[in-house]
């Protein structure tokens, strides 16, 4: 037997008793006569004595240990002189009785401790050794739990884990697929599934009701911050059920993830905000209501006062930034310049200063002092309140207000992690016209079904009509980010096939690519629909943190690579032949 007990459970009621402990060198240091060795595992930290009663062989080889050597250890649980509070076992340590190598260890790269003194670059290529911090230890122990908890709420409601296939179609819609050549089909590809989006609805075909699965996908995209070309999602889909049977259901879960895993209450009904509320007042589909300072417009307010800016577009809008009227000259230069940064695209930026002394503000020559007074109310503001204006074209300024008002919200720290506070986003458009492909794209994806009363509009030719077609589409946000999203779908054949024509899909394409899923949805398909949650966001955030890479055990780096593996590499000519492959990439 390795181990009796582990090195985090042993405690002054084990004292006198004999034990073996098995783990990792954190640190040995001597002083005097008497040597200590923290010795750790996963479960903890336990405090080794050796001292001038111990055997000679343990005090041999005590002397000659470096960090990280993997050792059992066996001996008497005392007490100790000098107690830790810090850690649970503090209260005692072992006095040794016998001391074996397991394996030496070289000494690592950078210090495992807390803050480890390793960069990042570093810490990557050698991730099993940053894995034994606590830091990635803890965060890959609420993963588990919080596995854990999605699969008992699930299974408690009725709910099927179901595994479907990595190996699939191309079918390229929203992302660009990752492909696996086929040996034994020669020049055909596999895919690997952005997510198990249409065998969830084929299972729904089959039957089966209520699915779900902890399921890893793959998306090959440029990657912005923060994403992984492969993650991991909480898929979920229903039988007979309307949007809000599916809001209830996963509001709940969410629910239950927050109580047992990290024991916050968030409110019994949540907020559901149409798509078009979310963007007037907060310039962004995932809003964080975690404070106010809503984008007002004023349009009608500052147009036709001789100022040509906001007379030349669409739509003025301004947010009202609470005690900010004492911003100096230099600190509004500063928001200016920011607000111009290619992140936000905006031309310039107008202030009008709430102060006690009256309302100033940066376009004053156009402006009377009774003009300002009606901007001041209608954004809401108070003496001691900036007011900050953008403008633009109407969706677009809306966005920028939107990043506007979160960096204010930061700037004034009114984004605390620790404060939870979810909604749903609801009544998405069910298209988005691109102009630069001159083409509509599914807002969520092709197969989310138009809102019953919008059938007719989707029917319809023109343009306008199909952008005014609203979708039973949702979103589950938290603080800013979207952690899931989900709708009801298409469940009729001649829906989805007006869908694809919608998209430009040509009936031939939309044949090879989509036909199994059409030709299912002729045999009986009930009314469905679903979600998905971003497993490693919500662990992430639950954790504290906005980060995904540290809940991912092995991550890839910014630009896809596994620095650890060195991965994509290339791969033999024997092995290119057996695939009919041949590379055009430059040799490096
Ligand atoms: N498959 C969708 C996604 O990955 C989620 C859903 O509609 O269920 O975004």
């Amino acid at each position: 037997m390795y181990r009796t007990h582990t090195c985090g459970e042993l405690r002054l009621e084990q004292k006198g008793q004999t034990v073996t402990l098995a783990g990792w060198v954190q640190k040995a240091r001597k002083m005097g006569a008497m040597s200590f060795i923290d010795l750790r595992d996963r479960y903890g930290i336990t405090q080794l004595r050796v001292d001038e009663t111990c055997p000679e062989e343990v005090s041999k080889i005590a002397a000659g240990l470096g960090r990280e050597y993997v050792l059992q250890a066996t001996g008497v649980v005392e007490e100790r002189q000098s107690k830790n509070a810090r850690i649970p076992t503090g209260d005692i340590e072992i006095r040794l009785t016998g001391l074996k190598i397991l394996n030496a260890a070289q000494t690592p790269p950078f210090t495992i401790e807390d803050e480890s003194d390793g960069g990042e670059e570093l810490r990557a290529k050698y991730r099993y050794l940053d894995l034994r911090r606590n830091p990635l230890k803890n965060a890959l122990m609420l993963r588990h739990r919080m596995a854990h908890e999605v699969r008992n709420y699930l299974d408690d409601k009725g709910f099927l884990e179901i595994e479907t296939p990595f190996l699939i179609k191309s079918t390229p819609e929203g992302a660009r697929d990752f492909v696996v050549p086929s040996r034994m089909n020669p020049g055909e590809f596999y895919a690997l599934p952005q997510s198990p989006q249409t065998f969830k609805q084929l299972l729904m075909v089959a039957g089966y009701d209520r699915y779900f699965q902890i399921v890893r996908c793959f998306r090959d995209e440029d990657l912005r911050a923060d994403r992984q070309p492969e993650f991991t999602q909480i898929d979920c889909e229903m039988s007979f059920v309307e949007q809000e049977d599916v809001l209830n259901l996963f509001e709940g879960m969410m629910r239950h993830l927050f109580k047992s895993v990290i024991n916050v209450d968030i409110p019994e009904k949540l907020t559901r905000m149409s798509w078009y509320d979310a963007m007037d007042n907060y310039g962004s589909d995932k809003p964080d209501i975690r404070f106010g300072m809503k984008i007002h417009e004023i349009t009608s307010l500052v147009q036709g006062k001789g100022f040509s800016v906001f007379d030349s577009v669409e739509y003025v809008g301004a947010i009202s930034v609470p005690g900010a009227a004492q911003y100096t000259r230099k600190q509004i230069d500063e928001l200016t310049e920011w607000v111009k940064r290619p992140q936000v695209g905006a031309k310039g930026l107008v202030s009008i200063r709430v102060g006690a002394d009256g309302i100033k503000s940066s376009v004053d020559k156009f402006y009377t002092s009774e003009d300002l007074a009606a901007v001041v109310e209608a954004v809401e503001a108070k003496t001691g309140d900036l007011v900050l204006v953008l403008c633009g074209a109407k969706r677009k300024a809306q966005t920028m207000l939107g990043v506007l008002r979160l960096e204010m919200g930061n700037r004034l720290g009114l984004r605390d992690p620790h404060v939870y506070a979810p909604l749903w986003v609801v009544d998405f458009p069910l298209l988005e016209w691109d102009d630069e492909t001159q083409r509509f794209y599914a807002m969520h994806h092709p197969f989310t079904a138009p809102k019953p009363e919008h059938l007719e509009l989707f029917y319809s030719d023109k343009k306008e009509d199909l952008e005014r077609v609203c979708a039973n589409a949702y979103d589950f946000v938290l603080n800013g980010t979207e952690l899931g999203g989900g709708s009801i779908r298409i469940h009729e054949a001649d829906v989805q096939s007006r869908m694809f024509e919608v998209l430009g899909i040509s009936k031939e394409d939309a044949d090879y690519k989509f036909g199994f899923i059409i030709n299912a949805f002729k045999f009986g398909a009930p009314p469905h629909g679903g979600l998905a949650f971003g497993f490693d966001r919500v662990c992430a955030l639950f954790g504290g943190q906005e980060t995904i890479r540290d809940y991912i055990a092995f991550p890839k780096n910014n630009v896809g690579r596994d620095v650890m593996l060195d991965a994509p590499s290339r791969i033999d000519d024997v092995q290119m032949d057996e695939l009919y492959l041949r590379s055009t990439a430059p040799v490096k």
